[in-house]
Order: C-alpha cells, then sequence, then structure tokens
C-alpha cells in the first residue's frame, strides 16, 4: 500500500513512531538543518516554530532504506531492482479539475519571502529550496521533464539554478536558442515516490511522472497551473510558478553539496515567478544536503538504472548498491554469480560505462552482503591482488560536483573482489556452527 501526498506520508511515519514534531522555536539559518543531521537515519521531523513563518519545515522524510521500503512497499534489498522494473513500465498520468485539487487551495501572488527557505551550510551563498521537482516541457516535443535542482532565493520573486548536463539543461538551451522563456514549476512537498521518479535514469523525452505512476500502481493526478502551461501533483503543498529567463545569468552560490564539499560560485540561469499556489495550512520540506536523504532519493534510481545497464552486457549481476561513503553517487558495489574469470572485469567496464558519475566499483561474489560495507571490505582485504584485479581507466566525463575531477573530467577505478573459481574452501568465510540461533540473553544473568 503506497501513500500519494506528503499528508498521507507524514501520517503513516508518526504512526510508525518515527515522525517527531520539535515544537520549540527554531532558526531556518543553520539550525534547523543542525537538528535534521542529529536526526538523520533516526527520525522524521516537523518543526512547528520555524522563526518568522507560520510555515511547518519537514525533514528527513526518507532518511532509510526502510523507509523508502516502506514508501514502494517492497523489502529493501529489492529496491533497486523494483525501481528498474517501474522505469521499463511507465504509468498514466491524469488531469483533474481544479475543485480536486488541494493545491488549487490558494492561489497567491509570488513571494518567497513568505515560505521558510533554509540556510543549511556554514558556507552557503543564501537560502536553498533543495526539495522542490522542477517541473518543464521540451519546446520541440511538448514533454515533461521532472528533475530536482538547487534554487537560491535571490529576490521575493526570483531564484537561481543549478543545472548540471541533463535533461533539462537541455530543454532550456533549446528554448534559448529560440529566445523564448521556458515555462517552469517548482513543486515542495510530496511523498518519496514522484522525488525518486524525478531521479529515473530515463532517456530525454521520458516523462518521470510516468515513472512515479508506476511506483504508485495507479494513475498519478495532475492539475493545470494557473500562469504556465505545465501540470503538477493536484496533492502538492506548494507550487511556484514562472519562467526561466533566456540569456540571463547571476551569480550563484557557493553551496555545500552531496560531495559534502562547497559548490564555488558561478553565474547560473534564472527563474522569475509570476505566482503561487499553496493547499490550505501548507507544509514546506527541505531536503539537508549530503544527509541519508539526499543520497538515498539519488541512490536508489541509480541502482536501478545500473542493474538495467549492466544485465544488458553482464548476465549474472544479482544486486547492485550505491554506498552513503561514497555520496550514493560515487561508489558502486555490484554482487554478481560468477560462471567465468572474466566476468568481474566485464562488470567493471559495464559500470563505468552506465553513469558518469560512478567513479569506483567493486565487484563481489554472493556470499558477501553488499549492504555491509565491512564485509565488502572483507572481500577487498582477501580476495583482491592489486596487481591483477584492479582496472583503471583514466580521463572520463565525471561529475562537476567531484572537487578531484578536473572540470568534470575523471579518472575510474574497478577492483575485482571476487574468488577464484574451483577454490570455495580456501575462500570460505569461517563458522562457528549454531552461532546464528544463540540468544545471548539465554546465557547470561
Ligand atoms: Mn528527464
Amino acid at each position: 500500500m503506497v501513500t500519494k501526498s506528503l499528508r498521507s506520508w507524514l501520517h503513516r511515519l508518526r504512526q510508525e513512531g518515527i515522525l517527531q514534531y520539535v515544537n520549540r522555536e527554531v532558526n531556518r539559518r543553520y539550525e534547523l538543518a543542525a537538528v535534521s543531521k542529529k536526526a538523520d537515519g533516526l527520525y522524521t521531523l516537523q518543526f512547528n516554530h520555524v522563526r518568522g513563518s507560520n510555515i511547518p519545515v519537514v525533514t528527513n522524510i526518507a532518511h532509510s532504506r526502510d523507509l523508502l521500503a516502506l514508501a514502494l512497499g517492497v523489502r529493501k534489498e529489492k529496491l533497486a531492482e523494483h525501481f528498474a522494473w517501474a522505469q521499463g513500465h511507465p504509468g498514466q498520468c491524469i488531469i483533474v479539475p481544479p475543485g480536486q485539487a488541494p493545491i488549487k487551495s490558494k492561489i497567491l501572488p509570488p513571494d518567497l519571502t513568505s515560505l521558510p527557505i533554509v540556510v543549511h551550510h556554514e558556507k552557503d551563498g543564501g537560502a536553498f529550496i533543495t526539495a522542490g521537482l522542477v517541473i518543464a516541457k521540451d519546446p520541440e516535443t511538448g514533454i515533461r521533464n521532472v528533475s530536482i535542482h538547487r534554487l537560491q532565493m535571490f529576490s521575493p520573486r526570483h531564484l537561481g539554478i543549478l543545472m548540471l548536463p541533463r535533461h533539462l539543461r537541455q530543454i532550456y538551451q533549446k528554448a534559448e536558442s529560440m529566445n523564448v522563456p521556458l515555462d517552469i514549476a517548482v513543486v515542495i512537498g510530496v511523498d518519496p515516490i514522484p522525488l525518486l521518479a524525478s531521479q529515473a535514469q530515463v532517456p530525454l523525452g521520458y516523462d518521470e511522472f510516468a515513472v512515479a505512476a508506476a511506483l504508485y500502481g495507479e494513475p498519478l493526478p495532475l492539475v493545470k497551473c494557473e500562469t504556465v502551461n505545465l501540470e503538477v501533483p493536484a496533492q502538492a503543498e506548494i507550487v511556484l510558478e514562472g519562467h526561466m529567463l533566456p540569456h540571463v545569468r547571476h551569480m550563484e552560490g557557493p553551496f555545500g553539496e552531496f560531495p559534502k564539499t562547497y559548490t564555488p560560485p558561478y553565474p547560473k540561469p534564472m527563474i522569475e515567478l509570476t505566482a503561487m499556489m499553496t493547499r490550505q495550512n501548507p507544509i514546506y520540506h527541505t531536503i539537508v544536503p549530503a544527509s541519508n536523504e539526499h543520497f538515498l532519493i539519488g541512490g536508489i534510481p541509480r541502482e536501478g538504472g545500473l542493474l538495467e545497464t549492466m544485465r544488458k552486457t553482464v548476465s549474472n549481476v544479482r544486486n547492485v548498491r550505491f554506498t552513503p561513503g561514497g555520496t550514493c553517487r560515487f561508489h558502486a558495489i555490484v554482487s554478481i554469480d560468477k560462471k567465468s574469470e572474466e566476468e568481474p572485469k566485464n562488470a567493471i567496464l559495464a559500470a563505468i560505462n552506465s553513469s558518469q558519475d560512478i567513479k569506483h566499483i567493486v565487484i563481489v561474489d554472493q556470499d558477501i552482503n553488499i549492504f555491509n560495507s565491512q564485509d565488502v571490505e572483507w572481500a577487498i582485504a582477501t580476495r583482491t591482488q592489486a596487481g591483477r584485479d584492479v582496472i583503471i581507466a583514466c580521463d572520463l566525463p565525471g561529475n562537476l560536483l567531484d572537487p578531484s575531477a578536473r572540470n568534470a573530467i575523471s579518472d575510474k577505478m574497478g577492483i575485482d573482489a571476487t574468488a577464484p573459481l574451483g577454490q570455495a574452501e580456501r575462500y570460505a568465510k569461517i563458522r562457528i556452527p549454531g552461532e546464528e540461533k544463540i540468544r545471548l540473553d539465554d546465557y547470561l544473568g
């Protein structure tokens, strides 16, 4: 059973004892992010008294694999598999009349100062919206695109936007070459499914909301915007409407990003707002950068994409994981059912090819628990000889936000941490018979 709005998701988390209310007044500059960070992986927080705002702020709504498994209705080991399936089986979106869309409750002139936009890190250049789904349509095809971008508040009506070289940037460049503004809607306050779907590893021209509908298992209700030719989830909490201006740039940043480093400031395109819609008593969501929520919302769809891509060339891939230590972008662990000695190196090359973000890949056997980093390190420690088991590829496309990548040019490394075939006994893990059945309490006191 999946939930289909931020409110119903929060209700569920409250029932599970995961959502905690913070009723003490907090400062949205640093304090809110600091408290959230302390609760990272433990609690979803709802800050009911944010200084200078009547709007409550939620954080950590998807802070663990357990929560995402709950959101998607699958076992947590199956998240990548399930996401890969959803990407290949797009669902439907339906347009509902305004009367059936809670987001239409209040239609207001745009004013970003009315929202509790958070300053997260010490050297951030200002307040940033971090959990906004940015909706746009390709001016050539009319097909919708959904993605998440950090948005810096420049003025009550202006936002700066970082677009890495993916779909929204291509769409904006098309509009810019036609010298026309690009309609934009920013959707804040949804449950984890649209957030995950926005990160789907699908090509340009593939509506990410169709992935959300697949994950819901039924059509996603959308409603038309007021001032732009776009549709947004009817159950969203807050929607900002506007357009991205052609040929306008404004200094944006610095900003503490997912690699846990700051990206330096440089000029970026700008969104000019035309309207704002909210539900009655809206709730604002912020994602603390480099939190588990940030890592996993990006990481699970990337795992689904990696699994799907690798299966095209390596038949025996069992499961994949992007690790939080590698910020769920740079480090992938791949479990294979090895049938020949060449397979791990083939798997490494397939993984390198699957995404610009991946830097380091470890291939392990099925007896290694890929969700246990210590187990993976044990495989590297006892099954790898660097001279024969490591592949290094230099000067490939990397991630712009990686400080060690030279202008987004990055080296890649793969480690074969599988045991040689036919030597099972020499490489088997030691075990004590009966250990797994022992309950220590039965022996103490
Ligand atoms: Mn896209």
